[in-house]
């Protein structure tokens, strides 16, 4: 069982997805936890290229085609064989983050991305998609205390877009989720953390195969 987890920067998805693995685990679910771009060390490299603060003179079609190099290398390596093992694969990010930030934060075509996404993606596609949904000053307000505390901050390229840009992706995912009322489900991730790891939880135990 395939779910993803999606959201403006600062939502809360990597927090939930961990805690809700810890969850899974101890419910005695075989569970694979990972993350878009990056997953394995390919991937991890290709992460290293796009979040260089260094890169960003990177044109938007190239940032475009390592996201979908970085999930070919991730899908073939780490999710497909996770799901043909029968575990519950979590995954921070996936193709719909690069719709919403190539696709509606960086205006490049749709179509395209669609179909570089399901390039990239082979057959696996997520069974559940959790749109973890808040303001872009909450999303970044949070994204800049961790950016201030964290070593790892480092790493990340912090976006230094403007809060249009921003709005776009939040709209824009807003909109994915609204096309695909099956696959998606919106969460308020503007609460705190147990809050939402309820809404988290609730969610995903109500469409977990039995
Ligand atoms: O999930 P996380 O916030 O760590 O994502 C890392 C960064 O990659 C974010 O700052 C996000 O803006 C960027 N990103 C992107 N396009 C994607 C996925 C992530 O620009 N398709």
């Amino acid at each position: 069982f395939f779910i993803t987890f999606e959201g403006i920067e600062g939502c809360g998805k990597s927090t939930q997805v961990r805690l809700v693995a810890e969850r899974l685990s101890r419910a005695g679910h075989g569970v694979v936890v990972t993350r878009e771009p990056g997953g394995c060390p390919i991937a991890d490299a290709i992460r290293a290229i796009l979040l260089d603060a260094r890169n960003s003179a990177m044109v938007p079609m190239a940032e475009l085609l390592l996201y979908a190099a970085a999930r070919a290398q991730h899908v073939a390596e780490v999710i497909e064989p996770a799901l043909a093992a029968g575990k519950i694969v979590l995954c921070d990010r996936f193709t719909d983050s690069t719709m919403a930030y190539q696709g509606f934060g960086r205006k490049l075509d749709r179509e395209l991305i669609a179909q570089l996404n399901s390039l990239a993606a082979g057959s696996i596609r997520p069974d559940l998609t959790l749109l973890l949904d808040c303001s872009v000053e909450t999303g970044l307000a949070r994204a800049m205390a961790r950016i201030n505390t964290s070593s790892a901050a480092r790493e990340e390229r912090f976006e230094q877009e403007s809060i249009l840009f921003h709005e776009r992706i939040r709209d824009g995912f807003l909109s994915l989720a609204a096309a695909e009322p099956g696959r998606f489900v919106v969460l308020d991730g503007s609460g705190g953390i147990e809050e939402t790891e309820a809404l988290v939880t609730e969610a995903i135990l109500a469409r977990l195969p039995a």
